[in-house]
């Protein structure tokens, strides 16, 4: 691996006042895949890339993209989360989307080479982190449609507070019945910016009525919850947690996974399968819509206080989070933190 550090590093911000996505690190890891083969990684001072205009990532949207999360605790120690299933996941999208796949074990490494290079910006406080984001996009200069030939694989770094400005306080989501995010067959199930493109209408419209956050239905029958498009979606109906099952348009989230192996472990009812939108009104009307929350990397868990479907408005917990929700939050992040066990070897210290 090659490493050219900066000898310009830049003033920290404040940490107390992060936000998400803000600030970048000093590095960048930057590993370039040309002549059929991935070439050696590089740490490189972070800085804009130079790319031909005629690359295909701007003609034909061929990028694909991670998120995960490192964290460093009092003593120093900085340990990362998942991050192998996150290039596990980035491969399957790169698989669909026509993209070189990257060697698990090496790209992780490499990761956590950078992490451990800027390991000054990783805040400690409760509920900060440094986001780490790996992208991956095709670079050959051609203006045909097929798969690009030359690949770019890189990852910044941004130290972040909590997603959303209002922390744990529960959002607002509106039931989209018009535009969609994605159907099966399509590329739902890959992490690719092109989804994020599609939803961007929709997420304006909903924000502008007052929504933080748009819930997709099924792109059949305008009948079935997908996901929240940034995040997974659970419902605690009658106590029991169920979330809409992989159908192929929605993506598979770690935090979702994460979320389904912990209350298996305590052996609380939790159920993958279609969840009709029919069923979360009627079983809000009937008093049995417990809870609902929204599952990713960068919120954790985000607890829905209102859903909108139509001239429905469904209040939920009263402005509070659940309780599951909130022992899922704690749960989560603990194993996170080290602060409980880590029975399916999730965290990986780095130092
Ligand atoms: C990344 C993402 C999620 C959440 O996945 P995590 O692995 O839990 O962060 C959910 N939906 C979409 C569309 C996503 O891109």
């Amino acid at each position: 691996m090659k490493i050219k550090l900066t000898n310009n590093k830049k003033a920290k911000p404040d940490f107390s006042k992060l936000g998400f996505g803000k600030y970048f690190t000093d590095h960048m890891l930057v590993i370039d895949y040309k002549d059929g083969k991935w070439q050696e990684p590089e740490i490189v001072p972070f800085g804009d890339l130079s790319l031909s205009p005629a690359s295909v990532v701007f003609h034909y949207g061929q990028e694909i993209f991670e998120g995960c999360k490192a964290y460093k605790s009092e003593d120093g120690k900085v340990t990362m989360f998942r991050a192998a299933d996150n290039i596990k996941r980035m491969n399957n999208s790169a698989k669909r989307l026509c993209m070189a796949e990257l060697p698990v074990e090496e790209t992780v490494k490499a990761i956590e080479k950078l992490v451990l290079t800027d390991i000054d910006w990783i805040p400690t406080a409760p509920g900060t982190s440094l986001y780490v984001r790996p992208t991956l996009i095709g670079t050959e200069a051609f203006l045909g449609v097929h798969p690009s030939a030359q690949f770019k694989f890189f990852v910044i770094l941004s130290p972040v507070g909590s997603y959303y400005a209002n922390g744990l306080a529960p959002i607002k989501i509106n039931v989209e019945d018009k535009y969609l995010r994605a159907g099966k067959g399509g590329t739902g199930e890959a992490k690719c910016g092109g989804n994020y493109a599609a939803s961007l209408y929709a997420a304006e419209n909903a924000k502008h009525q007052g929504f933080e956050q748009v819930l997709y239905l099924d792109s059949v029958e305008r009948k079935f919850v997908e996901e929240v498009g940034a995040m997974n979606m659970f419902f605690v109906i009658d106590g029991t947690v169920v979330t809409p099952e992989l159908d192929g348009a929605i993506l598979p989230g770690i935090t979702r996974d994460s979320v389904i192996k912990v209350l298996k472990e305590f052996k609380m009812p939790v159920e993958e399968r279609a969840v009709s939108i029919d069923e979360i009104v009627a079983a809000y009307k009937a008093g049995k819509l417990n809870e609902a929350f929204g599952t990713g990397t960068a919120a954790v868990i985000s607890p829905v206080g209102v859903i909108k479907y139509g001239d429905t408005v469904m209040e939920i917990g009263g402005g509070k989070i659940g309780e599951k929700s909130l022992w899922l939050y704690d749960r989560i992040t603990g194993v996170q933190n080290r602060k409980y066990p880590d029975p399916f070897k999730w965290v990986k210290t780095l130092n």
